[in-house]
């Protein structure tokens, strides 16, 4: 059975079969690093993960380039037709009070960290705009020479008239596009559809800290072409895989096509894969009902973490695998609590077998049926990644072996159980493989750390701290639960 994906530009599944034999070129879009990423982002960037790692299950060669935005994404770019609000980066470096490469740098390590431990694959590349401006600038120039896009007082724009096909992505025709603009502010533009490609320091953007000579004049790209220009250097003219959030569809992905295929003449991407939204307990995420929550603890007091509230990362990870990528997923802690069982159950399954030694050619072993679950495993995940399916065909294995264990001791393919575990784990990446020996906390680092927490019941933070840096000092680290902590050796 071929892998079947279901592709936003034709609106159907389709049989998947890259450009080149063999090899999968793979574009997603990253984070805008003006800010802690949190499980909403982390929510579709899972879904590129597991694509990813299916479709190395699958013997293909996969190049993944996903970006960085550093700079030109605008508080408003999400919006269909305006682009005069704020770049995101400019508004955290004046909250932040520092400059926005700083910021993209800070945020970046944390957005690093959390997907190292959710177990997201490194993209091949990672690229950030703001060094790949002479690219950017190359295909802008193009696009005018070739009259897709024109220059105006504050900067280039892209002419969407132009563009025939603006609108198949999102289904929005152009009209439709039109009908529903706000009152549009920027008199410069030909139609009030047209979006920025290139941003001149003038006007409300005089004080922008990025900008680039260009031969408009100083200024800094919008975001659309950021995404173009990367995905087209790394990537080349013609790509078979681009993943994003179902907010990216219009106006991100869809000014992306205009501008690729303008500057190209090529089709631009053969299936177009979207995550839909995310949300938390039936609610939209959002700052002013303090539910957007991170992976991580964060100094900032405006998000709650899960790993402190005492769900490990891979819990996470389970999660998602138990909801598919096209349904609208609903985050509860109580699926939460049953996604930590279900992790525990593999994880301490795939332990037992690991470490039994069975005995040899005994009456009473019992051989369990591996063909069947790598079966049930790919028939779902070759539709349209169905992951809560496969994932399903993994715990009942689980089940199937805990059940045989109790009742016959003695399994007889003890190798090729732990081989088909791993097999789907290649895609699932939640197993413990390698369970780390436990390192010894001396006495004193333990005392000191029970002191501390005794002290933060007591809120006396200040006393808490001290103890921290001198546990760190020692060359440990605390890292604090809710009402507990653990000791790591840094
Ligand atoms: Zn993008």
């Amino acid at each position: 059975m071929n892998l079947m994906l279901y592709n936003t530009y034709s609106k159907k599944k389709e049989k998947f079969s890259p450009l080149e034999k063999g090899k999968v070129k793979m574009y997603a879009c990253g984070p805008t690093v003006y800010d802690y990423a949190h499980i909403g982002n982390f929510w579709s960037y899972l879904t590129a993960d597991i694509l990813r790692r299916y479709l190395e299950y699958l013997n293909y060669e996969v190049l993944l380039i996903k970006n960085i935005t550093d700079v030109g994404h605008f508080t408003d770019d999400d919006e269909p037709l305006d682009s005069n609000g704020e770049d995101k980066m400019e508004k955290a470096a004046k909250r932040d009070k520092k400059d926005p490469i700083e910021i993209a740098d800070y945020y970046t390590q944390y957005y690093e960290k959390d997907e190292k431990k959710l177990n997201i694959k490194k993209p091949h590349f990672q690229p950030r705009p703001t060094r790949e401006i002479d690219q950017i600038i190359k295909i802008i120039q193009e696009l005018i020479n070739k009259g897709f896009a024109y220059e105006t007082e504050d900067g280039v724009y892209f002419s969407v008239q132009k563009f025939q096909k603006y609108g198949k992505l999102s289904g929005n025709p152009l009209d439709k596009i039109k009908k529903g603009a706000r009152i549009e502010i920027n008199e410069n533009k030909k139609d009030p559809a047209d979006f920025a490609l290139w941003k001149k320091k003038v006007g409300k953007n005089r004080r922008h800290s990025l900008h680039w000579q260009s031969p408009w004049g100083k200024g800094f790209p919008g975001w659309h072409i950021e995404c173009t220009a990367m995905a087209i250097k790394y990537l080349g003219d013609s790509i078979d895989i681009h993943t994003g959030g179902e907010d990216n569809i219009f106006p991100h992905h869809e000014a992306e096509i205009a501008q690729s295929e303008a500057y190209t003449q090529k089709p631009f991407v053969k299936y177009w894969i979207h995550t839909r939204h995310f949300y938390i307990e039936g609610k939209k995420m959002s700052k002013s009902l303090q539910n957007v929550y991170t992976i991580s603890k964060t100094p900032d007091k405006r998000y709650q973490s899960l790993e402190e509230m005492g769900y490990h990362p891979l819990i996470f990870r389970t999660l998602k695998l138990q909801s598919h990528y096209r349904s609208k997923a609903n985050f509860t802690f109580q699926a939460m609590d049953q996604a930590a069982k279900n992790l525990k159950n593999i994880n301490h399954t795939y332990q037992v077998v690991k470490t039994s030694k069975f005995k040899k050619n005994q009456k009473n072993s019992i051989k369990i049926n591996c063909d069947k679950v790598i079966q049930e495993f790919n028939q779902a995940m070759n539709n349209d990644l169905n992951c809560p399916l496969a994932f399903s065909a993994l715990l009942k294995f689980v089940k199937n072996i805990n059940k045989k264990l109790t009742t016959q001791k003695n399994l007889s393919n003890q190798k090729e159980i732990l081989k088909t575990i791993e097999k789907m784990d290649s895609v699932f990446a939640i197993l413990k493989k390698n369970q780390k020996k436990k390192t010894k906390i001396p006495k004193e680092i333990n005392e000191l750390a029970q002191t501390r927490l005794n002290a933060r019941k007591k809120k006396d933070f200040s006393l808490a701290d001290k103890i921290r840096k001198k546990v760190e000092e020692k060359g440990y680290e605390i890292i604090d639960n809710q009402n507990t902590y653990q000791i790591k050796k840094k």
